[in-house]
């Protein structure tokens, strides 16, 4: 049965007619390339920098920013990578900042985006490391900031990102408030990636680490996937970095919700390449409608599913 799922699985991912879906590596650091290239990743989807500012009391210097962001962007010449600038607070705290005062609901407060506002020598050291080490690389390099709210802040960012050199701003969409007026923020910044770990999180007001809240941290609910729909079809790419991605039949209803690419855990591609390539663009279309038809996440999955066939 392995072999049969796994049919369809090496090469670039695509619907079974022809529609192209990059299926691309969410990676902690230089470590994780070799799974990446194993699974046949087409570039990085994620790169989470926060591992590389773990456990320290300060900064890591910009030597050694430049050196971990090399090492990553040179295994894809012929790629994209797509860099997460740091996601410091609420599940990701870091030793050397701190959230100002005391925080009740750390993920509703100072984290992401709005921890770099107020720190922006940090957000600037990160990305002069990153433009320098992209310098004589045929890689493109992307970069978005992770918690962004409004058309403000994905301006600031972009602002940012150009005056260090940077040319492919994006941000994150993981906000219900960015997913819902994605319109507004599209014509600041290059692309969109949904972080539908958070976006769920925060639709569904259940928090992602607390386990008894499973049922609801369910990327499958329907109000999530209404918030999917505005960010995929606001006019510039967007794909997705959050675990919804590793889905093999939520992975086809992205896409038929109109997402261009699809980013996860290395392990995870094969399956989902296998998935595109027995699907039409169609069938994807139809599975995304039924999913938004439904009334409960169950629903959704079961009614996605009986227009996707190929499904094993
Ligand atoms: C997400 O929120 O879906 C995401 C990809 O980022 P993280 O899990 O690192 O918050
Ligand atoms: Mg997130």
């Amino acid at each position: 049965a392995r072999a049969s799922a796994l049919e369809g699985s090496t090469g670039p991912g695509a619907t079974k007619d022809g529609h192209r879906v990059p299926l691309l590596a969410n990676i902690g650091g230089p470590t994780d390339v070799d799974a990446a290239l194993l699974n046949g990743a087409e570039g990085v989807g994620l790169y989470r920098t926060e591992f590389l500012f773990l456990d320290r009391a300060t900064p890591p210097s910009d030597a050694e920013q430049e050196d971990a962001y090399r090492k990553v962007l040179e295994a894809f010449p012929e790629g994209r990578v797509v860099v997460r600038t740091l996601d410091a607070g609420a599940d990701k705290p870091l030793a050397f900042l701190p959230p100002p005062g005391e925080e009740p609901n750390p993920a509703l407060g100072e984290r992401g985006l709005r921890m770099m506002r107020r720190h922006p020598d940090v957000q600037a050291a990160q990305l002069a490391a990153l433009a320098r080490a992209a310098t004589g690389l045929t890689v493109k390099l992307q970069v978005m900031a992770p918690m962004v709210t409004d058309a403000d802040e994905a301006a600031f960012f972009a602002a940012a990102c150009r005056e260090a050199g940077i040319d492919h701003p994006g941000v994150m969409i993981e906000v219900p408030a960015a997913a819902l007026r994605a319109r507004d923020l599209a014509p600041e910044v290059e692309f969109f990636s949904l972080g539908t770990n958070d976006l769920t999180q925060y639709a569904c007001a259940a928090d992602r680490q607390v386990g008894g809240l499973a049922h609801l941290q369910d990327p499958w609910q329907p109000a999530v996937l209404d918030l999917v729909a505005p960010a995929a079809s606001a006019g510039i790419p967007c794909g997705v970095c959050g675990e919804a991605a590793s889905d093999p039949a939520l992975a086809c209803v992205l896409v038929g919700l109109g997402v261009t690419s699809l980013s996860m855990s290395a392990p995870s591609l094969p399956l989902v390449r296998a998935a595109l390539a027995r699907h039409t663009l169609d069938e994807c279309r139809k599975a995304a409608s039924a999913a938004r038809a439904a009334r409960t996440a169950g629903q959704a999955r079961d009614a996605a599913r009986a227009h996707l066939p190929g499904l094993t």
